[in-house]
């Protein structure tokens, strides 16, 4: 392992090298698959676009996932090695909250990995965990990749599934099953974002906790009013505000540093 002890409290980007660490020691850990690193890159550069905080656009996709939640009849999380590294702790704290599933779901699937990515979300206060080995028995033809192996009580069926930092086909092979499909990714542009029922353009570190407070406040309103304000959402309408506000900040931005 590396030595990250050498980052100085004082480093303009601790934070972000603190979280480098923990997909690094991820991928020690057999956590990370070693392509996490990349997708986790490409998160980053598109932190740095929306100004690395939660923007409106956020706020607003906070709202309706948090309102998703809250009516799902059977909503699950699924898990990759990312999300696990990252946030462990708040992904049992949002099963918790609202007594969705937690289901383990991979893209470069191993025994190892699995293990890992549950003890992980066991050591974070998980009580059971789905998708792991023989469990994950049913195959969804919609969804191409080791993705397509789900939990019979999980994934298979779902009617609302929490898919943070995904890849865009197993994104539309749920949204074409009929499933709600919420996630969390920084980059507006994907297919995830564009073919989720709710994109929320923001930090998975800062999502999460946004989310679980958002759930925590709607909890005891009546289910006529959430479904009234998800039905109410439109996730073209916010992704066009984040979009407009990225073109927005990099025009000001780009005058601002580099002004003649
Ligand atoms: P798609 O398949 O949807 O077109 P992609 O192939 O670019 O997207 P994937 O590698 O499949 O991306 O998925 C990872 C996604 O997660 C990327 O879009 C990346 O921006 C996003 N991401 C990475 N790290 C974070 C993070 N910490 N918070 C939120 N999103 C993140
Ligand atoms: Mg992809």
């Amino acid at each position: 392992m590396f030595d990250h002890s050498y980052i100085p409290k004082d480093h303009p980007r601790y934070e972000s090298l603190k979280t480098r660490e923990k997909m690094t020691t991820g991928m020690s850990d057999h956590v990370v698959a070693p392509a996490g690193l990349i997708a986790h890159g490409r998160g980053e550069a598109f932190d740095y676009l929306i100004g690395e905080k939660s923007g409106a656009f956020a706020d607003e996709a906070v709202h309706a996932a948090a309102c998703a939640f809250l009516i799902a009849e059977h909503p699950v999380i699924s898990v990759n090695g990312n999300i696990a590294a990252l946030c462990p702790e708040d992904l049992v704290r949002l099963s918790g909250e609202t007594g969705a599933l937690l289901e383990v779901n991979l893209f470069y699937r191993s025994a190892v990995r699995e293990k890992a990515i549950m003890k992980v979300l066991k050591n974070a206060g998980a009580k059971h965990v789905l998708g792991i080995g023989k469990n994950a028995s049913a195959v969804l033809p919609e969804v191409g990749s080791a993705r397509r192996r789900v939990d019979p009580e999980g994934i298979l069926k779902a009617d609302m599934v929490f898919v943070p930092l995904e890849d865009g086909d197993r994104t539309e092979g749920l949204v074409n099953m009929g499933k709600r499909v919420i996630t969390v990714d920084l980059n507006p542009l994907s297919r995830t974002a564009c073919k989720a029922t709710v994109t929320i353009v923001d930090n998975i570190l800062r999502a999460m906790p946004a989310l679980i407070a958002k759930i925590k406040e709607l909890k005891n309103r009546d289910k006529a009013w959430l479904t009234s304000e998800f039905a109410s959402f439109s996730n073209t309408a916010v992704m066009r505000k984040c979009i407009g506000h990225i073109s927005k900040r990099l025009t000001e931005t780009g005058r601002h540093l580099y002004e003649e």
